[in-house]
């Protein structure tokens, strides 16, 4: 569903990811562990075209991320393109990212309506349905400030799958909660995973999640993946050093 093919990203004449190669299956989750700075963030972010590639290809389900094939050559998307594309990508930012003068309901129903021209009827039946999913039923009409952290990033979850993405992206997605809040977000996400039909890619500090959660862990540092495995096998037998040093600090 991902794949991601010598990447190379530089920031000005800095360079933050080295060589990143990395499959994502068909509803598979994979975590993202790492050091503040090692580039997690910055690889979401060309996946979702959000950041341009300096070199490498990634592609989604098929479609080159930032081209479109026409006449038998490759075309850079321009910017309304690349926002089509990202429809097919959902992401999960740090900060909720809410529109705040929007109810939840119309912050989810916006993107379906105004990208997807679902019917305002039917996107709120299935913003509804969302909103239970996420155990938010009751909540439709609350403005985000008047909803806790956990609440807020509840329903930004919601308003991403609302678009029925391939690809499920999380950047840190509790790391700005507080910590009573953290479980009932990463529970909603673990239902997520477990429904199985969703591809994720989860960048997080949360150890445990990963290892309950995640189909494969990948250890990243300093611009390049320094070893993936499976969540035993990375967290409990690392390879590298640099995986063990990691490891012992935050656990
Ligand atoms: P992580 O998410 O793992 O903490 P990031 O992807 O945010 O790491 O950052 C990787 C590196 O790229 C860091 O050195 C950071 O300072 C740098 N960086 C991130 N975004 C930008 C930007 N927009 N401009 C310049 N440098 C950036
Ligand atoms: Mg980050």
């Amino acid at each position: 569903m991902v794949q991601i093919d010598k990447v190379n990203k530089s920031y000005g004449g800095t360079q933050v990811l080295f060589d990143i190669d990395l499959e994502v299956s068909q509803g598979e989750t994979v975590c993202i562990i790492g050091p503040s700075g090692s580039g997690k963030s910055t690889l979401l972010r060309c996946v979702n075209y959000l950041e341009e590639i300096n070199s490498g290809q990634i592609w989604v389900d098929h479609d080159l991320v930032g081209y479109r094939v026409a006449g038998g050559r490759l075309h850079e998307l321009r910017e309304n393109e690349a926002c089509k594309q990202r429809v097919d990508i959902g992401m999960v930012f740090q900060n909720f990212n809410l529109f705040p003068h929007m109810t939840a309901i119309d912050n989810i129903t916006l993107g379906p309506i105004l990208a997807k021209r679902i019917s305002k009827a039917n996107a709120r039946k299935a913003a509804q349905e969302l909103l239970n999913r996420v155990g938010l039923g009751g909540k439709e009409h609350h403005y985000p400030s008047q909803l806790s952290g956990g609440q807020q990033q509840r329903v930004a979850i919601a308003r991403a799958l609302a678009m029925e993405p391939k690809v499920m992206l999380f950047d840190e997605p509790t790391s700005a909660l507080d910590p009573e809040l953290v479980g009932e977000v990463l529970a909603v996400m673990k239902d997520l995973a477990q429904s199985g039909s969703t591809t994720m890619l989860v960048v997080t500090h949360e150890i445990g999640f990963a290892r309950e959660v995640a189909d494969r862990v990948v250890f990243m540092d300093a611009g390049r993946i320094v070893e993936v495995g499976s969540p035993s096998e990375l967290l409990d037998t690392p390879k590298e050093e640099r995986t063990r040093a990691f490891l012992s600090a935050v656990l």
